[in-house]
């Protein structure tokens, strides 16, 4: 009998890409990335998605036991409903598992993008051999995923482990959420750049290589800017990725309270600065504890996925929960 076939697809703002696994291996060996074009309506980008998977699997879907996708926002993994997702037009209330379920007559199953990254570094990433993980991506958004038990969290209607809009600082910075002070509007790439900005602005990092690099047009300025200075030893830019990495800190101190992992994983493009950043959210979680059991043999490492965890997060899902089809859970 020949191994089974798993589809993992990752629907992100910019791109789509579908990935094939053969058994539970993590290394796809066919992919595909499309630009998402998120114009049209609703059944464009469902025509878009049918066809990134059909590329990637056999004819006729032989073999296919499974197809998981990663969602660039809430939803509903146990009704397969896509709440809302803002970029793409129509994707409202949108039962996604059930039109894709008609299209490919296969089981498809769905998941939010962060948690499926979760999911992917639990069982294929820095996260194997440990059945309490806690992961968090920091980027454009915040974003996390609990693995408790060896066991994706979900929560009641499937919106467990949101960490973006924790409150950190009560009146700060406006958040995209509606709110002020979310750890999304502290420690998120456009946090980073709008705080620096802002700082630039008032005359702070006098001698700052961003005045140069970005001509003092202080709306030119990235995270991927910053972190390019700060790696080069621009103290105002490290002092940004610092403060940056407390404001998470303080998030995660109030997470490992909650779910007590054995091990944390930061993803994402602010945690690729790298040491920087995880030295200043290790020197805060341990200020915040109220007890070391929380973080001593608690280690805070980089994902190991990288641009993949997406996509080998929703090839997990579908791996996943197709085993929970023929192996009823008890
Ligand atoms: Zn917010």
């Amino acid at each position: 009998m020949s191994e089974a076939i798993f589809i993992g697809v990752d629907v992100g703002g910019t791109s789509l890409r579908a990935a094939r696994f053969i058994g539970h291996n993590p290394t796809p060996d066919a992919k595909i990335k499309v630009a998402t074009q998120p114009a049209g309506d609703a059944r464009q980008m469902l025509d878009r998605l049918e066809h990134v998977i059909r590329e990637v699997t056999p004819p006729n879907l032989a073999g296919v036991e499974g197809i998981g996708l990663g969602i660039p926002g809430p939803v509903n993994p146990y009704t397969g409903v896509v709440i809302k997702i803002t970029n793409i037009p129509g994707w409202e209330n949108l039962p996604l598992r059930q039109i894709l379920e008609e299209r490919l007559a296969r089981p498809v199953f769905i998941g939010n993008d962060a948690n499926l990254a979760a999911l992917g570094e639990w069982k294929f990433g820095a996260g194997r051999g440990h059945a309490d993980v806690l992961y968090l991506t920091v980027s454009t958004g915040i974003g996390g995923g609990v693995v408790a038990g060896n066991r994706l969290l979900l929560g009641a209607h499937g919106l467990a482990a949101e960490v973006g809009p924790i409150l950190i600082q009560p009146n700060g910075p406006r958040c995209g959420c509606g709110q002020r002070g979310c750890l999304e509007a502290l420690a998120s790439g456009p946090a980073i750049a709008r705080d620096a900005a802002e700082r630039l602005s008032r005359g702070e990092g006098a001698d700052s290589a961003l005045r140069a690099l970005t001509n003092g047009d202080f709306s030119k300025l990235t995270t991927a800017l910053i972190g390019h200075a700060a790696q080069q030893g621009d103290a105002f830019a490290r002092s940004l990725f610092r403060e940056a990495g407390e404001h998470l800190g303080y998030g995660l101190a109030s997470l490992l309270h909650l779910y007590n992992p054995s091990i944390v994983i930061l993803g994402g493009g602010v945690s690729f600065i790298g040491e920087l950043f995880f030295e200043s959210v290790r020197a805060t979680v341990r200020r915040y504890a109220m007890h070391e059991r929380y973080w001593r043999d608690v280690p805070i490492v980089p994902a190991a996925l990288g641009d993949d965890a997406g996509l080998v997060g929703a090839g997990a899902l579908a791996m996943e929960e197709s085993r929970a089809l023929v192996v009823p859970d008890r």
